[in-house]
């Protein structure tokens, strides 16, 4: 048992016997892919509607017992997020944001009648975690320790009504530069015949179903040839199957989509904000395929591109519908996208002043 922390929180911490090597890590962290390695340890906080939540605990990363009854393994009642740890090159390590996905895990909470978890409590668990597993984070350029909190609804009980037993974990998983050989452009499949997501839906949260719900039409991306799908709602456009969207103006303008069945991406937040601290016109708003197909066509649109954690900025090729397709070679576009890239990447891995305040010292 430790001495309680800021959050008040008294963690029970057991090591891992079987803790990995340093040359066994170092060779994972050589070349850790992503999400294929997990550290060699886990967090876990119980929750309950009589005690709150309780026994927060650091433990040997491994196996979870569940009952085979366990609510989320009929109706999904799960959420969880995704951000990283980066180590800057005096060797400390900072995280990006972590208040945005602590108060998006609590509205994702709300959506799937689960407990909030306190910011505090988040915040404290990545702490705990990166106190034993610090040496997990790689440091070559564009490495992270992917940080993976989520939280399940484990009562055994096959009503359906919110669980009265719940669990929030955090692991963790060291993840390798996104892009090997330099970013390069992706091509995206314009799904039509599926959705994610529908007005009073579960879009704007981060809930296992709209990924698993994702993975036929994002098949089907790959089948046409290209690496993501993009969603549309009726008309407007949406949001990639892991991604948000922005699209360039000639002018520099850009647009994002505004809706309440998407996902909010903190990557986003943070490139728009960037690029309207250098002046650009940034716009929120409903935007049809249409308009893009149109604004493509006269010249208006030159370039889209994709945001979100675990690439930063993707710019974006080429849409292929299953009628039409939109082309976008020009440079300017990519040259815009990749700059704000190389400035958000700046700031998370600390190379670049953090005028925001945005990085969070672990
Ligand atoms: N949309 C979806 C559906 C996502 O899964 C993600 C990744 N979390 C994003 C957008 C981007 O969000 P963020 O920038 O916070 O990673």
């Amino acid at each position: 048992l430790q001495a309680p922390t800021a959050a008040g929180l008294v963690w029970q911490v057991s090591r891992n016997d079987a803790a990995k090597s340093d040359a066994d890590r170092d060779a994972i962290l050589a070349a850790p892919g992503f999400g294929q390695h997990f550290t060699d340890h886990m967090v876990d906080v119980c929750w309950s509607e009589k005690g709150g939540w309780h026994r927060p605990r650091v433990s040997p990363y491994g196996p979870i017992q569940l009952d085979p009854a366990a609510a989320v393994l009929h109706y999904g009642q799960e959420i969880f997020e995704g951000m990283k740890a980066y180590r800057h090159a005096d060797g400390s390590i900072h995280t990006f944001r972590p208040y945005e996905n602590a108060a998006r895990m609590q509205r994702s909470a709300r959506r799937l009648a689960l407990p909030e978890l306190p910011s505090d409590i988040f915040l404290d668990s990545v702490k705990q975690l990166i106190a034993v597993d610090g040496s997990w984070v790689p440091s070559q350029a564009e490495t992270s320790l992917y940080l993976r909190p989520f939280m399940f609804a484990k009562e055994a009980f096959l009503g359906v009504r919110p669980a009265k037993k719940v669990a929030y974990y955090l692991i963790a998983s060291p993840a390798g530069a996104y892009f090997s050989g330099g970013v390069q452009p992706v091509n995206i499949w314009l799904s039509t015949q599926y959705a994610r997501a529908g007005k009073g839906g579960t879009g704007a949260a981060k809930t296992g179903g709209n990924y698993a719900s994702s993975l036929l039409p994002q098949a089907e991306a790959y089948e046409h040839g290209c690496q993501q799908v993009l969603f549309l709602d009726g008309r407007n456009i949406e949001e990639l199957g892991g991604m948000n969207l922005v699209l360039v103006k000639k002018d520099g303008t850009l647009i994002t989509p505004e809706s309440d069945s998407i996902l909010e991406g903190i990557t986003r937040d943070s490139i728009l904000q960037l690029a309207a601290d250098r002046g650009h016109v940034v716009e929120r708003r409903q935007v049809s395929i249409d308009e893009w197909r149109e604004g493509a066509a006269s010249g208006d649109i030159v370039g889209a591109f994709a945001c979100g954690t675990a690439a930063v900025v993707v710019p974006i090729g080429r849409l292929l519908a299953e009628d039409f397709e939109i082309l976008h070679t020009g440079d300017e576009a990519e040259k815009l996208a990749l700059s704000l890239r190389e400035e958000l990447t700046g700031i998370q891995y600390g190379r670049v002043e953090d005028r925001h305040g945005w990085m969070v010292r672990l």
